[in-house]
């Protein structure tokens, strides 16, 4: 059960995630070193850098999915190493890059298993579906019905259903077009905005990192490298990592308004 009690100060709200000194080894090599994070109730994160930087381990770290070598994970203050994992999945919402939503279902049915496994209860599927940008007649549908952008659309939906106060996803644009990434970005950022969430996003284009999140956090060979807010990155603030990878989007920002001239 969720019994151990939270560390925060009385009166202070915990930060809702927050990673103290965590290692993680895999055959003697560390997919983290001795990484420290705070996300405080409310911000938008992104996590960014390149693959194998260890964005994933950090996010299945969150949700028990992975356990650290050394250091711990809290998460609204409470280490998850102690407590039910069961009942910690219940309190994240969850967005993988492949979806994986149940494909003998439908997709109404998918978005409803969580609350009722969580729960017992069963939830507005057609609120839920319309908070997305879908409809009722998708929701009759099987997931292989419908594009990749409303099934991820739908992951979200089903993300959201058991009402988390925290969501991670894990590049869930990856496989999209750039209209449908763009679109399904704004569709989360309400999201986020409207239920007051807190929001980790991992992604690894840097143009949606800066337009999307309040907060911007590179990794680099399992380190966090550079962290700071969009403007402070655009203004060179953040440190040589960040410059290097910001230095693609500038030039084609700039290229770009050449052309329009
Ligand atoms: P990212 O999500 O940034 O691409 P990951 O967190 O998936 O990076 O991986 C970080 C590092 O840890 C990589 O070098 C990866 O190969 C390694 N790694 C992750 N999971 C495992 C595993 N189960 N076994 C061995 N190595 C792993
Ligand atoms: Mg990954």
């Amino acid at each position: 059960m969720w019994t151990d009690a939270p560390r925060a100060t009385p009166g202070q709200a915990a930060p809702a995630l927050r990673f103290e000194q965590v290692t993680r080894r895999h055959d003697g090599v560390s997919a983290l070193d001795a990484v420290s994070l705070q996300v405080e109730s409310g911000v938008f994160v992104a996590l960014v850098g390149p693959s194998g930087s260890g964005k994933s381990t950090l996010l299945r770290l969150a949700n028990r999915l992975d356990r650290p070598d050394e250091g711990c994970v809290l998460v609204e203050g409470r280490d998850v190493a102690h407590g039910d994992p069961v009942q910690l999945r219940r309190r994240i919402g969850y967005v993988f890059q492949n979806v994986g939503l149940f494909p003998h279902m439908s997709v109404a049915e998918n978005i409803a298993i969580g609350p009722r496994v969580a729960h017992g209860g069963d939830i507005d599927v057609a609120t839920a579906l319309e908070e997305v940008g879908l409809t009722a007649e998708h929701g009759a549908r099987r997931p292989a019905q419908l594009s990749g952008g409303q099934q991820q659309r739908v992951g979200i939906a089903r993300a959201l259903a058991i009402r988390p106060r925290l969501l991670l996803l894990d590049e869930p644009f990856g496989a999209l077009d750039p209209v449908t990434r763009d679109q399904l970005g704004h569709t989360l950022r309400r999201l986020h905005d409207s239920r007051g969430l807190t929001t980790v996003l991992v992604t690894h284009d840097m143009n949606e990192a800066l337009l999307l999140a309040d907060r911007v956090v590179m990794m680099n060979q399992g380190r966090i490298v550079a962290d700071a807010t969009p403007r402070e990155m655009l203004h060179g603030l953040a440190g040589a990592e960040a410059d290097t990878l910001l230095a693609i989007p500038r030039a084609q920002a700039a290229r770009l308004a050449e052309l329009a001239q």
